[in-house]
């Protein structure tokens, strides 16, 4: 039988933030096979992807594939042939400068079906997340989306500066950093005054964008004093003098904030996405790893007697995700906690239980073990307890609950191991300044940091989780900046942001 072909999809990954795929090409992403991207996708999108499917950057730079664009064509080709699904991830809309046409010719010719999911283009992400109304009632009824690369030697798609010089509305140029001296120089020449407002918005909806205003007769010298490198869009008209100073997107209390998040694994991606939906840049360098516990023989014999408690208590999320998942794998469901009475160490903790639909009964005011001692420590004489703690955890807990008449049992539920080595690039961003937070979530995290970057900790600011945490930053020799007030993540992005003091980081007005 002959192979089935497959199909090749040419997806729109919208400008940076990856929240603005189309739900479409999420969804072909979800049965890719082989994904190409372009160099300004962001790589976050990528996630859709199952597992197995093979993913290749096209772009320059050392892990990146350098293909030809013949290259790229044949690639669709024989993938399609071998009965692949293909995802051709590009940056903005695939049929906005995006050169779609090189590549769906090739398909045609091959007879290899495609389809093409529109994005979000780059002008219109800044229309959006710059606030440039580049359309508007009374001072722009058009937009033109202009390419500052013309092919070489084609005259025939050559621009027509008289013309351009004469719209009536918003032009949006791409790719004109560099060709600005030419673009600028030719609207001028055709009568286009001087005096239009110009603004440069660079690395749109990413959480670096920066935006510079300026006039067409200044965008030049505007770019060469600021350094101005692309991706940028340059929208030139009336309506960029109604943008204001700071946009919503620049506004977000942590915008433009550098942050390592050093929590282990899953949990990272959680406090990655809240901190990046704030407006961080976030870059991940776990601390510790989180494992199964070296014997499960002592947990399984406490959860086969389980119903001989009076109290369950959880030093961490960790602990409850860990301790429940062996309960429901092994030991049958959460009835078997039916008459027990859970305690949680803080409101991270009581939170993990909730998505467990357990409720904890209880939760100190402070999330230390001294504060739960004392809530539990009354009326606990002769009461059993199960302590579900991690390998390397504080006994002042269960030395408090058996001075206090409890009978007292621990069992070890996961291990956590400090990370060995930092990955070079986190390092390198550490000691070059360009890391302006790192999150300090637990006292396991703060050792090993200490361990894993040394003075370099002192070249960022170090955010705590609790009081317990910030005194094992200072036993080590650091001082954390701030310490969250509620000991959550929520607490830990607040404390930031607070001290941030969110005036926001409003781009600069040019002369
Ligand atoms: N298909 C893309 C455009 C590709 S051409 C789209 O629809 O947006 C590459 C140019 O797009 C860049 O030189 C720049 O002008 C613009 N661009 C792409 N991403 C951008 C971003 N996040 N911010 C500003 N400009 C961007």
């Amino acid at each position: 039988m002959r192979q089935k072909t497959g199909k090749v999809y040419f997806v729109g990954a919208g400008p940076g933030d990856a929240g603005l795929i189309a739900l479409k090409g999420v969804d072909r992403l979800r049965q890719a096979d082989l994904v190409l991207y372009d160099h300004l996708v962001n790589p976050a999108i990528l996630k859709h992807a199952p597992p197995h499917a093979e993913r290749v950057c096209l772009g320059r730079g050392p892990h990146k594939k350098g293909l030809s664009q013949e290259e790229i064509n044949a690639r669709l080709v024989a993938a399609a042939r071998q009965g692949h699904i293909v995802v051709r991830l590009k940056g903005g809309d695939p049929e906005v400068f995006g050169r779609t046409a090189d590549e769906t010719e090739a398909l045609d010719r091959a007879g290899i079906p495609w389809e093409s999911i529109p994005g979000v283009t780059a002008a219109l992400a800044a229309a959006s997340y710059a606030a440039i109304p580049i359309t508007h009632a009374d001072h722009s009824s058009a937009v033109a989306l202009v390419t500052g690369q013309q092919r070489h030697g084609k005259s025939s798609v050559s621009l027509d500066y008289g013309a351009l010089a004469n719209f009536p509305g918003t032009l949006v140029f791409y790719m004109g950093v560099t060709t600005a001296p030419q673009w600028s120089e030719a609207l001028i020449r055709h009568g286009k005054p001087p005096s239009t407002p110009v603004a440069i918005v660079r690395r749109c909806s990413w959480n670096d964008q920066a935006m510079v205003r300026c006039t067409l007769g200044t965008v030049v010298e505007v770019i060469a004093q600021r350094g101005v490198r692309p991706p940028a869009v340059i929208v030139v008209g009336q309506v960029v003098s109604l943008a204001p100073e700071t946009s919503w997107f620049a506004g977000r209390p942590l915008f433009g904030a550098r942050i390592l998040v050093t929590r282990p694994g899953e949990q990272a991606e959680s406090l990655a996405e809240l901190l990046l939906e704030l407006g961080a840049e976030v870059r991940c360098q776990p601390a510790i790893e989180i494992s199964d516990p070296a014997d499960w023989g002592p947990v399984d014999h406490a959860l086969q007697h389980v119903e001989q408690y009076q109290w369950l208590v959880f030093s961490s999320p960790n602990g409850v995700s860990y301790l429940l998942n062996r309960l429901e794998e092994k030991h049958g469901d959460l009835r078997k906690l039916g008459g027990i009475r859970l305690a949680a160490m803080g409101p991270g903790t009581a939170e993990e239980l909730r998505r467990y639909r357990l409720r904890a009964d209880v939760v100190p005011d402070q999330y230390r073990a001294e504060a739960l001692a004392e809530v539990l420590a009354h009326g606990a004489r002769g009461l059993r307890f199960l302590l579900a703690r991690a390998c390397r955890g504080r006994e002042v807990l269960a030395e408090r609950l058996a001075a206090a008449g409890a009978e007292v049992e621990q069992v070890v539920v996961y291990r956590s191991t400090d990370v060995e080595k930092a990955d070079p690039g986190a390092a390198a961003a550490l000691a070059a300044g360009q890391i302006d937070w790192i999150t300090v979530t637990s006292s396991a995290i703060a050792r090993s940091l200490a361990r894993l970057f040394g003075e370099d900790l002192r070249r960022a600011k170090l955010a705590s989780i609790s009081p317990i945490t910030s005194e094992v930053i200072r036993r080590l020799g650091f001082e954390p900046a701030v310490e969250a007030r509620e000991s959550t993540m929520e607490g830990v992005a607040r404390a930031m942001a607070e001290e941030t003091g969110r005036a926001p980081t409003g781009e600069p007005e040019s002369a």
